[in-house]
This record gives structure tokens, sequence and C-alpha cells, in this order.
């Protein structure tokens, strides 16, 4: 297994960081003030070709390893900007990658590298059904050489920014299979005929500029070959793609943990109370030495990640814990940083409390922290099955 040197991919960060100065502070604040999306931004990531970095070169994309589009992630966060508008175009072409058709290879990766497709949205959780994956309720029934799609989905992200869905849906009802994880499948839908016309798309106004919302599928029909994988295996295609979507954010909370450290950091050298700078005083420096630590230890975990799953090795256990240390990690940071500014960390134009909002998101989405402990307690520990 290759190990990573911290320097190694000083070229990418040069790179996606001079990017990234075209979109200064300001930009970001005024996109989270008026909830708009990061339009120009993700443009200039998808026309520089970075949001392609995982599609292997023969379908246009650059092929770049999960270390080195992990670096992406990181500088977007690390520069003030918000990898949570884009990183579905990253990671969720994965699944067709892995599963997709020679045909659907074909047709779909090479736009989604020039950038004329947007496949960011991924459709799994349900409002009644919630972390319990298997147990969902939106049906997918085989009629007349058509897919016909009954239910309803809860915080699926940036479907108004993407032209494809990629959608999980039970295919044999859950009492007729004998592992709960079978009879799933997964739908390539195409969001741009799909709506009005069977699928309705409810906003929900949330704690962060994030484009999320509420679907409710009725007698959506979509094409046969829009089946993405194995008919009864869509629990298995969309696993696939998580350990990467897990170990990307990991890296963006990375970004973020130094944002806020850097911050912190600085306006605790500058900000003179009582005749000497704050960060002179133990109870400032000390609480930002803390996160610092916790950050780097974070990091090497994230690193672990990502070179299993380079090595092709099973990396579930390291994606998960990766993405539970940056996201404890970054959050961390992110309440010294809020501290370390006193009143002024609340104002917004110091951008803190927005990437304070922003990061919270990651022991919640895409996956829970409690899961994450369930997962490793079971998975790596041997302990029972709790749920
Ligand atoms: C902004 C945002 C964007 C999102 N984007 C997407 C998206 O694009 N696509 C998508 O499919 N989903 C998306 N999600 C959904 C997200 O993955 C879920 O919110 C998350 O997995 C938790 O599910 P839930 O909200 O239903 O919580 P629940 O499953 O109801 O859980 C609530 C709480 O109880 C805990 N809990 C539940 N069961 C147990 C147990 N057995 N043991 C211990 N603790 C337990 C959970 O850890 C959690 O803390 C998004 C969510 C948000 C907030």
């Amino acid at each position: 297994m290759k190990h990573h040197t911290p320097d190694e991919f000083q070229d990418i960060r040069d790179a996606v960081r001079a990017l990234c100065a075209e979109f200064p502070d300001e930009y970001h604040r005024k996109v989270d003030e008026q909830r708009a999306y990061p339009e120009a931004f993700v443009n200039a990531l998808t026309q520089a070709g970075w949001m392609a970095a995982l599609i292997p070169e023969e379908y246009g994309g650059s092929g770049l390893s999960m270390a080195a589009a992990s670096v992406i992630m990181e500088e977007i966060n690390r520069s003030g900007g918000n990898s949570g508008a884009c990183h579905g175009q990253m990671y969720v072409m994965n699944a067709i990658v892995r599963s997709g058709s020679a045909a659907q290879k074909d047709f779909y990766l090479p736009k989604i590298a020039a950038g004329e497709l947007r496949v960011q949205s991924m459709g799994v959780t349900e409002p009644t059904t919630g972390s319990d994956t298997t147990k969902l309720k939106t049906t997918a029934v085989r009629k007349d050489g058509r897919w016909v799609i009954n239910g309803q989905k809860v915080w699926i992200s940036r479907i108004q920014h993407s032209d494809i869905m990629i959608l999980l849906a039970r295919t044999t009802p859950l009492a007729e299979v004998q592992k709960k994880t079978d009879g799933l499948s997964c739908f390539l839908v195409d969001l741009k005929t799909a709506v009005g016309n069977g699928l309705t798309v409810q906003p929900i106004l949330n704690m962060v500029n994030h484009e999320t919302n509420e679907l409710f599928f009725d007698n959506l029909e979509i094409p046969e070959e829009n089946l993405l994988g194995v008919e009864g295996k869509g629990f298995r295609t969309i696993l696939d793609g998580l350990n990467a979507e897990r170990t990307l954010i990991a890296a963006e909370c990375i970004g973020d943990g130094y944002w806020f450290i850097d911050r912190a950091t600085k306006y605790a050298n500058e900000r003179v109370v009582f005749g000497r700078p704050i960060g002179q005083n133990q109870g400032v420096q000390f609480p930002i030495a803390d996160a610092f630590i916790e950050l780097e230890a974070a990091n090497l975990m994230r690193w672990k990640a990502c070179e299993k799953i380079d090595a092709r090795e099973n990396a579930g256990a390291e994606a998960n814990m990766a993405k539970y240390l940056a996201a404890k990690a970054s959050w961390e940071a992110a309440n010294v940083c809020l501290q370390t500014h006193g009143g002024f960390g609340f104002a917004c134009e110091y951008d803190i409390e927005r990437k304070f909002r922003e990061t919270r998101l990651y022991q919640v989405a895409p996956i829970s922290t409690n899961m994450i402990f369930s997962y490793v307690a079971e998975h790596v520990l041997g302990l029972p099955k709790s749920y």
C-alpha cells in the first residue's frame, strides 16, 4: 500500500488554491446570504477538470487517486468555500463507474467529465425509515418495458442543480427476500424529464445554505435501461460509493478544521485586550492547540482511508472512522474559533458563523455518528448487531 507524505500533492494544492482565490470570502458570504447556488464557482471547478478527478481517463476524466481527489475537496473548504454544493458531482458518478453497463458508461461518463451533465444527487433517505435504509418504501415496478416508481424521499440534495439522480428503490418486497439488503435496485433518473411528470420536488429550508429537497414519486415512469447495476443488488451499488463519499467528506472537514485554526490563530495574535494579545493567555491558546492536535490526528485516518481505497482494499472501517474523527475535529475547531473571536465570531462578515453551521452538518449527514459507532462495534470489534 502506498503511504502519502503531506507535501506530495503540492501541485494540486497550488492549482486549486489559485482557482479558489478568485472566489474570496465575500463571494461565498453573498451566496450564503442569498441562499443561492455557487454556480460560477462550481462551473470554474468543473471547467478546470477538478470535478472529473475520479472519472477514468478513457472516459475523459483525469483518473486521479482518492488521495489526490481528497486534496481537491480539502482545498475548497480550506479556502473558505463549501464543497457541499458540488461534492456529489465527484462521487455520485462512482456508482456508474463501478456498476454501470458499457453503454451507460459510454453515454454518461464523458458528458459528466466535460461538464455537460451534472450527476450530483443520490436519493436514499426516506421520511418514515431514516437510517434504517433497507426498510425504505419507495418501489419500482416493471410495466410494459418501463419502471414505474412510487414513494417518497427526504433530504435529497442538489436536485435543482443536477441533471441525473441515482435513486434507490425496492424492486422485490421485503417479505419476499432472504436478506433484507436484497431486493433493492438503483436507477438513473433524468430529472429534467421527471419533474412535473410523476416527480414533485419540495425544497427544505434548512440551517445551512444546502439545496436539499423532499421528493414525491407518483407513477413516475423511467426507461427499462435506466436500471443501474444488477436488479435486486442496488444496496451493494450504493455501498460501493459510500466509502469514497465518507473519505472525501472527511477531507472537507479537515479543510474546514485548518481554516478555523488559521483564523483563530491569526485573531488571537492580533486582538489586544488587557494590554496584550488574547493568544498570550493560556486559556485562549490551549484550546486552539488542543483543536489543532485533534485535527492532525484525524487527518492521519483520512490518509489511511485514501490509501486503502486506492489499494482497492476494503476501506469500510477507515472511511467511517476518518469521517467520524474529521467531523468531530472540525466541529471542535469551529467552536474554538468562534469562542476566540468573542462577539465578532457572530458577525456574518467574519464568515465564522457560516463555516460553523456548514461543518456541523457532517456529524449527521451523510451518516450520523451513532451509525458509525454501530458499524465499528459490529464489524471491527465483533460486538452483537444492535439493530
Ligand atoms: C442537509 C442534509 C443533506 C442530506 N443529503 C442527503 C442526500 O443527498 N441523499 C440522501 O439520501 N440523504 C441525505 N441526507 C439524509 C441524511 O443522510 C440523514 O439525515 C441521516 O442519515 C440520518 O437519518 P435521519 O435524519 O432519518 O435520522 P434518524 O435515522 O431518524 O436518526 C435520528 C437520530 O437517532 C440516531 N439513531 C437512530 N437509530 C439509532 C440506533 N439504532 N442506535 C443509535 N442511534 C440511533 C441517529 O444516529 C440520529 O442521531 C441529508 C441530510 C441533511 C440534513
